[in-house]
């Protein structure tokens, strides 16, 4: 460079071809021509930082942009030394380098790094590490804002970093990485804890770390991300609140439900009661015979509906206990089917069984027997005369996924395609009100077969039958043993001797009397209270005692306690008669010591069963 501002180069290396595609000569004879291949906007950039250079003799290093006429846009970085000349001008010793690659791989690096920042931010996700050796801890720019800290590229110790631990978590995460260092693992199980954010609130996060170790297998760092997770817990927490406000309120239905269902069962009881001792009126005419029936049908229906509501409220608020045992299907089966012949006969249905050898389920059998036989009674209902029902047990699949499959099909009316989901719907009776039912017989039976381990499953057609198909775990269980009872022959000998009844409702007391009344020789008497009962008890001895358990004065559970607990009444046979008659409430109070337990609106046939059997001067003979 010339003091005058020209200048030219004395000497050009024929690599100059591969930077700025001139020759040396061309460089030589014109050097604006490698000027004219600088990027326009470095160009004077170039000149500029040379001539201020020049002036203080400083070295220059400069990277610009060239316009190489093959290659297009290169970038190179400039070293040159300058020396000062005895005329004043200054002889610059340079050297160009091509460094594209590295400007590219650079940009690409710091495009990588800027997606890498993003995608930590929208997933909240920070990362850090921690020097084991020097106890340094760094928090990458995300974790840094995640804390509320302005800092990025933060250093701070190992205590430090641990401190932002909720004290109430802060053993337990410590312990989980210890247990990884013990183990020499690299990989520290993901655990959820609260950090505290530089305003003192805590944020709920999740971690994962590694590990890593040196040549020699020892840990020297710990690698670790941190994701912010606090929106999830607060969703999940307001979940685990509703769900408690749900089961608040299902329990609320639920002791509801089952107070109502006593309730209405008393003023029941009355109705089919006194109207089955009406039945017997052999002055009845033919249209009151007719009445009366009607009112017994509709009667019975509430009792079903009763019992069946108490059933999905139990099931639904998880209540419903079931006591589970392996069981011979076979017999199961028969049992069911027995239960409905009458029903099937009276609606012209034939039935057909066809029942794989020993057979065994795993299952509540009272509950499973209580599924099969309303599917059944539901085939008879919805079918046609002449149509048939068939129950068939069989084994399927097999090893771990073997199981047991009953199907119940019928040549019913079917049930429309895009309504089969319908029919396990509270209440949904598909417009079929003309026949009897209420509706909920399989939400039920579905519920109960879940709570088995089951499924309960319907294929069917409009028209052409359907086909409910139930799926129970195979039974892995001791097979019961098939208990065959002496069936005892009663030589029907007259019942005769007192009945104490206790009950603190006047019209059951009534109502038993009336009952009693038909059979000679059987006295009666009646007590509204548990007190006055046990001394009637001991005064009179009875035959035969009707209990109910909810008394004003004492629970029948404790009226029987005293019963049996004195010597002149403690044989006297107790037979429960009472409102509360759930399969658990019945063996609940056989458990407690009841010979036999009646529900509520009970059968006069059941109760004359229980003076038969209990104050009759029978002889039995066992066959
Ligand atoms: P219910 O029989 O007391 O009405 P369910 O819950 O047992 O109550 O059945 C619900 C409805 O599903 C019935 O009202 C009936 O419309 C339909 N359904 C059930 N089983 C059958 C069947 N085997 N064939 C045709 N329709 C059926």
């Amino acid at each position: 460079m010339h003091p005058d501002g020209t200048c030219r180069y004395e000497y050009v290396n024929p690599a100059i071809e591969a930077i700025f595609g001139l020759t040396p000569d061309q460089a030589l004879n014109d050097p604006m021509t490698v000027v004219g291949r600088m990027h326009p906007d470095d160009a004077s950039q170039v000149r500029h930082h040379y001539g201020h250079l020049a002036a203080s003799q400083t070295p220059l290093r400069y990277q610009y942009r060239v316009h190489h006429p093959k290659q297009g846009l290169l970038w190179v970085e400039e070293y040159a030394q300058p020396e000062s000349l005895p005329d004043g001008s200054v002889l610059w010793h340079g050297q160009i380098v091509d460094i594209t690659e590295f400007k590219v791989m650079g940009s690409e690096l710091s495009l990588s790094r800027a997606r890498l920042r993003e995608a930590s931010e929208l997933a909240q996700l920070g990362h850090w590490e921690m020097d084991l050796r020097t106890n340094g801890v760094w928090w990458c720019e995300t974790t840094c804002n995640m804390l509320g800290c302005n800092l990025c590229d933060f250093e701070l110790t190992a205590e430090e970093h641990w401190g932002r631990v909720h004290p109430d978590d802060l053993d337990r995460v410590k312990a989980n990485h210890e247990a990884a260092l013990c183990a020499r693992q690299p990989n520290i199980k993901p655990i959820e804890c609260r950090i505290r954010r530089d305003n003192g609130e805590f944020i709920w996060a999740t971690h994962w770390a590694r590990i890593r170790f040196d040549e020699l297998g020892e840990p020297v760092q710990i690698f670790g991300t941190t994701q912010d997770v606090s929106e999830r817990k607060r969703l999940e927490q307001t979940l685990i609140e509703s769900k408690m406000a749900a089961d608040r309120a299902n329990q609320f239905k639920s002791d509801f439900v089952l107070g109502m269902s006593h309730e209405l069962r008393t003023p029941l009881n009355a109705v089919l009661g006194f109207g089955q001792l009406l039945q017997h009126d052999p002055d009845l005419t033919p249209e009151q015979a007719a009445n009366l029936e009607e009112i017994q049908k509709a009667g019975q229906h509430l009792v079903g509906l009763i019992d069946e509501i108490l059933d999905l409220s139990r099931v639904e608020s998880g209540r419903l206990e079931l006591s589970t045992s392996t069981e011979d299907c076979g017999m199961l089966a028969e049992e069911s089917l027995s239960l409905v012949t009458a029903l099937a006969e009276e609606r012209r249905v034939r039935l057909e069984l066809d029942v794989g050898d020993g057979i065994a389920v795993d299952c509540d059998p009272i509950r499973l027997r209580q599924v099969i036989v309303n599917l059944l009674s539901n085939g008879i209902k919805y079918n046609r005369p002449n149509g048939e029902v068939k129950l068939s047990v069989r084994r399927q699949g097999d090893g771990e996924q073997e199981s047991v499959r009953i199907d119940i099909k019928d040549t019913g009316i079917g049930i429309p395609q895009d309504r089969l989901d319908d029919v396990f719907r509270p209440f949904e009776r598909l417009g079929r009100e003309h026949v009897e039912g209420t509706g909920i017989g399989l939400v039920i039976s579905k519920k109960l077969v879940e709570a088995m381990g089951g499924t309960l499953t319907v294929e069917s057609r409009q028209g052409s039958g359907s086909r409910f198909s139930i799926i129970m775990p195979l039974g892995n269980g001791a097979h019961p043993p098939v208990s065959v009872m002496p069936s005892v022959t009663m030589k029907a000998k007259k019942a005769r001797g007192l009945v104490l009844h206790i009950d603190d409702s006047t019209t059951n007391l009534r109502l038993l009397q009336r009952v009693l009344s038909r059979s000679n020789g059987v006295d009666y008497m009646g007590s509204p209270t548990g007190s006055l009962g046990l001394d009637l008890a001991i005064a009179y001895k009875p035959r035969l005692i009707f209990l109910d358990l909810e008394l004003p004065d004492m629970h029948g559970f404790e009226v029987l306690e005293r019963l049996r607990s004195m010597a002149a009444t403690c044989h006297i046979p107790v037979v429960g008669l009472t409102a509360r008659a759930s399969a658990k409430d019945i063996s609940k109070g056989l458990e407690a010591g009841f010979d036999r337990y009646i529900g509520m609106p009970f059968d006069i046939d059941e109760v004359m069963s229980a003076i038969q059997a209990y104050m009759a001067d029978d002889e039995r003979s066992l066959s």
